[in-house]
């Protein structure tokens, strides 16, 4: 078969959730009063938006090859990543042959090295990387699970994240993650409340469901060390991101002071092999949650998991949707999937990136086979109104 090239790439912005989950509107529970490192600011720590989480919104990349195929992603990035795929991304992928992923994410990432690394830049590069998966998968016909090996389970099993573990049992999930709610600006009373929280949802989950706290940066090793310790008598499964992603020491002391059989976890903001390098050598955490549309997409993926793998660290990816249950389902060292629980209230199952694909799956009891349709087996919403801010 002539395999077909790469005839013309796009990028759109969209607002309203999707990609950009944190884009959600008023009493929603992913914006109140979640721990931060913007919360030793009185004035940024009721809500996260107040401080700018949701000003990126979702980025869109669809690449168009010769034979009509068109392959898409979405990602966290908007207007920025815009800019970047049409004015300096695009050049290495129009005119290629689809199959030839490897050399264009390694020629969008030495290119890109002198403003790039993480961030943003890594966001887009993983945005078009994903576009890029899809796009061959739908060449070939195939699901994506299946260009990366093939499953090695009938189906996934999820745990939760958002404000009700209690529900998300009910609904089938195999632990519930919450936000810590308070951080170390809130002092002892912060701290109580904090473990208050989690005694009450041991009372309602019982003694086997897992629970887990997601500190999203906001602590220091001393606070940390505390939560942990005083935790472990409500059986706490991971303290998750508890520093800085720079703090890799920090990371590497938590490790040592939680208590024995509590897992540290981190890497959602964390990129590429290198970075997810030093997590592991350092010996930050047990489990890495690298971000599929951030990390550096799945080319980087394939890599990251495959270092983990030799220095016995799960990967269990952040969020990332379809993006993350193609890839889970392929790998014996990523045995369970994460689930964010989009609705407000956390008491019903929406799609991950909800409103901005079609036919994207949700899990039911916990569980889901992953489709078999071709590429990630997903379409845009054509409600959701895309943007094209620039072009080339
Ligand atoms: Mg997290």
């Amino acid at each position: 078969m002539a395999m077909p090239t790469i005839r013309h790439v796009r990028a759109f912005t969209v607002r309203g959730g999707g990609a950009d989950y944190h884009d959600q509107g008023a009493d929603h529970w992913i914006d109140d009063h979640i721990s931060t490192p913007m919360a030793r600011y009185p004035q940024y720590r009721q809500s996260r938006q107040s401080f700018g989480l949701n000003v990126l919104g979702s980025l869109v990349v669809e690449i168009e090859a010769s034979d009509g195929s068109v392959g898409f992603a979405v990602t966290t990035g908007g207007e920025i990543g815009a800019f970047i795929v049409e004015k300096h991304l695009a050049r290495f992928l129009e005119g290629q042959l689809v199959t030839d992923i490897e050399k264009m994410w390694d020629q969008m990432y030495y290119a890109t090295l002198y403003y790039g690394r993480k961030g943003i830049v890594l966001n887009t590069i993983s945005g078009v990387d994903l576009a890029l998966w899809d796009l061959l998968a739908k060449v070939r016909k195939e699901p994506v699970y299946q260009l990366l090996g093939g499953p090695v389970r009938d189906e996934l099993t999820f745990y939760a994240t958002g404000a009700r573990p209690d529900l998300a049992k009910q609904m089938g999930f195999i632990g519930g993650k919450m936000p810590l709610q308070h951080g170390p600006a809130e002092g002892e009373e912060g701290l109580r409340l904090n473990l208050e929280k989690l005694a009450d949802m041991r009372e309602k989950v019982g003694d086997e469901f897992w629970l887990m706290f997601d500190c999203w940066m906001s602590l220091d090793v001393n606070y940390a060390t505390r939560l942990a310790n005083a935790a472990h008598e409500y059986g706490l499964k991971w303290v998750e991101e508890c520093l800085s992603p720079d703090d890799y020491w920090g990371y590497a002391q938590l490790r040592k002071n939680v208590p024995r059989g509590m897992l540290v976890t981190t890497g959602e903001h964390e990129a590429t092999r290198w970075g997810f390098r030093l997590l592991l050598e350092m010996g930050c955490c047990d489990i890495i949650q690298p971000d599929v549309g951030w990390c550096g997409g799945m080319t980087e993926l394939i890599k990251i998991s495959a270092l983990a793998d030799a220095h016995n660290a799960l990967v269990v990816p952040h969020g990332s949707s379809v993006y993350s249950y193609h890839f889970v389902v392929t790998r014996h060292n990523s045995p369970f999937a994460e689930f964010l629980m989009m609705a407000p209230q956390a008491d019903k199952v929406v799609p991950m990136f909800n409103p901005l694909l079609l036919d994207e799956p949700v899990p039911v009891n916990g569980r889901m086979k992953v489709p078999e349709t071709p590429g990630f087996g997903v379409r845009l919403n054509p409600e959701c109104n895309l943007h094209r801010p620039y072009q080339h």
